[in-house]
């Protein structure tokens, strides 16, 4: 992995060429797409599912599965489908793989909906100056699914099976050894199609029977031992409500409904290359008995996007949202597209890093950090800037009444809001006799080549070196004279005199030269602010490991709380909106605490990588 993940991930051409690329190339060329016909049959509701099609295009699909939050994992998959849509002209597909009533919900519906939009893409596509909509449901295509298993059971293809999950998984067999038969496998078609027409009119307990294919017990590949296809499940269905006692398996509907909506290029992860087999078993068995018209969908795998210190898998998303180990799906600690949105992250910095993350056959671990550097690529030319302190220390300039006349007067300044932007304007903020400066700003002692605040030495020989210059940024020079601690010791106080003549901008800044500047804000204007400084949420780069406990991997520091101070013009700051306070990184108000008055921003990343090696 470079080891800039600024350059690496920002510069990798997101249109380089792979394997799948390659693929959809050939088979644009070739004009096999152009062949295509619906799938279903004339009236089948799931005829039109494909809507207007264009036959020369291709077409993909995202297929998420209402029973939870998407991840950065899924943001991988969502911009690699619907960019390739997009780059071939061709259409993506938003499809809920809704076949599980029991664990799906319209709320997550709402959510994908919601985090799709927000990653920037649309499944309205723009036929003739009409808007299509390509957003389907599985549970659309019930209807089909159960005649296409009717078809199955007449044609000796498929049978029901009473067996217990127990005996079925004994009677598979494993790698070295063939399965073997069901006592109902040899059933006649007649009797198999009464007992499927029982389990769908309800007359059977859940678990009670399954459907299963008829392929081979013995196959080397034990996904096409007489995989299951529909269950029996009494479950109300968000959508489908109450019509369906009977569920079809994932593997059973999910090329069905490729086929339905007439899918060029069905790309799904590494781990269904084995489902290859009955994926094409299938649509080339309802093929040939009429149901599904050809050329058929075909399924491309690819290596999953994992990330360093981040965990993806939604069951252990879940314990970390319902053992309140985070605040909720949205913290802005979890990898969830809503949680990255509201820690600030950028659509086209997760967009960046998927696309430069690539496609290729094995598994993809890139380091969190590319992440951030994505973000700064971003964020870099746009985030206006703005000073903030986020652990303040008091600084007093002594002889301010005696320079300016009174102890009230504020030297007004400005600042470029971008430096390279010059039409973005300035920002204006006061220098008075009062500022915030961070506590690491001061050395009591300073260490070798600490060039910011110390006050004067005393010399063994008596005499006493003068304390430090620095120039406050955009303002004046100081010079340390001193400081006061409290009972305890810590210092509570910085004391300094302001060095005439030395404003920024005017020709005596160069008069004194000096070796540190310092950012601050004013007393007297600045803003109280709640600054949430993020940190990655584990210790370890894979916290759920082979078995390990992902809680023993917690990063105790993954937010430490600072009450802090901004400029004075960020006092009517919306939320949601993006900054660079000066030194610190990148910051966002927070869209569900930040209000105008009582602020709050999130770092989304430092200004550096700071966990890369030096
Ligand atoms: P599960 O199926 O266990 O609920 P899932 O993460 O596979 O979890 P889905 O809703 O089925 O959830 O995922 C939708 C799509 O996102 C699938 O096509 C899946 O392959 C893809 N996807 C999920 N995680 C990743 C990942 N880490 N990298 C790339 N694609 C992913
Ligand atoms: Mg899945």
């Amino acid at each position: 992995m470079a080891t800039d993940p600024t350059a690496s991930a920002a510069s990798a051409a997101p249109r380089a060429s792979n394997f799948l690329r390659a693929q959809i190339e050939r088979d644009l060329e070739s004009g096999a797409l152009a062949q295509r016909r619906f799938g279903g049959s004339p009236g089948d509701a799931a005829h039109h599912a494909a809507g207007p099609l264009d036959a020369a295009r291709i077409r993909t699909r995202f297929p998420p599965e209402p029973n939870g939050y998407l991840h950065v994992g899924h943001a991988k998959s969502i911009c690699l489908n619907f960019g390739l849509a997009r780059d071939y002209g061709g259409v993506c597909h938003l499809r809920f793989d809704d076949t599980n009533p029991e664990k799906e919900e319209q709320a997550y519906v709402d959510a994908i909906l919601e985090a799709v939009q927000w990653l920037g893409f649309d499944w309205n596509a723009q036929v003739g100056g009409q808007t299509v909509s390509h957003l389907y449901y599985a549970s659309d295509y019930f209807p089909f699914m159960y005649r296409a298993a009717e078809a199955l059971v007449q044609a000796g293809l498929a049978y029901v099976d009473e067996q217990s999950a127990d005996e079925m998984r004994a009677r598979r067999g494993d790698f070295n050894t063939a399965g073997t038969d069901s006592p109902s496998r040899n059933r006649t078609p007649e009797e198999n199609l009464a007992r499927l027409r029982e389990m769908k009119a309800g007359a059977l307990p859940d678990g009670a029977a399954v459907l299963r294919a008829r392929i081979d017990m013995a196959s080397p590949n034990i996904n096409l031992r007489d995989p299951a296809l529909y269950r029996i499940k009494h479950a109300h269905h968000h959508r489908a409500g109450d019509a369906w006692c009977i569920y079809p398996m994932y593997t059973y509907a999910h090329p069905i409904e490729d086929a339905l909506e007439c899918i060029t290029h069905s790309v799904c992860t590494l781990e269904f290359e084995d489902q290859r087999p009955f994926y094409d078993w299938l649509l080339e068995s309802l093929a040939a008995l009429g149901l599904l018209a050809r050329p058929l969908p075909k399924q491309y795998e690819f290596g999953r996007l994992n990330l360093n210190y981040v965990m993806t898998s939604k069951r252990k998303l879940r314990e970390l949202v319902d053992e309140g180990i985070v605040t909720g799906w949205d913290d802005p600690r979890m990898p969830t597209l809503f949680g990255m949105r509201r820690r600030g992250y950028t659509p086209a910095s997760i967009r960046a890093m998927a696309d430069g993350s690539g496609v290729s056959k094995t598994n993809i671990w890139l380091d969190s950090a590319v992440l951030d550097g994505c973000l700064r690529a971003d964020l870099e030319g746009q985030a206006p800037r703005a000073m903030a302190v986020l652990d303040s220390l008091e600084l007093e300039l002594s002889n301010w009444a005696d320079v300016y006349g009174s102890a009230d007067h504020i030297e007004p300044c400005t600042a470029p809001a971008h430096p390279q932007r010059p039409e973005l304007g300035q920002r204006q903020f006061g220098l008075g006799s009062r500022v915030w400066i961070e506590r690491e700003d001061f050395a009591e002692v300073p260490p070798k080549g600490f060039f910011r605040l110390y006050p004067p030495r005393p010399q063994p020989d008596g005499s006493v070196l003068p304390g430090n210059k620095v120039r406050l940024k955009y303002g004046l020079v100081v010079e340390c004279t001193g400081f006061e601690r409290d009972a305890e010791g810590a210092v509570t106080r910085v004391v300094a005199r302001v060095v005439p003549d030395t404003r920024s901008g005017t020709s005596g800044a160069d008069a004194v030269k000096v070796k540190g500047t310092i950012t601050w804000v004013g007393v007297h204007d600045a803003v109280a602010a709640t600054l949430n400084l993020y940190d990655r949420l584990f210790t370890e780069a894979q916290p759920d490991a082979a078995g390990r406990d992902f809680r023993l991997a917690l990063n105790p520091r993954s937010v430490v709380v600072a009450q802090g101070w901004v400029e004075p013009g960020l006092a009517t700051a919306p939320a949601d909106q993006r900054w660079q306070f000066e030194r610190h990184g990148y910051f966002v108000s927070d869209r569900v605490d930040h209000h105008p008055g009582r602020p709050v921003f999130n770092r989304i990343t430092a200004l550096r990588d700071h966990s890369a090696p030096a």
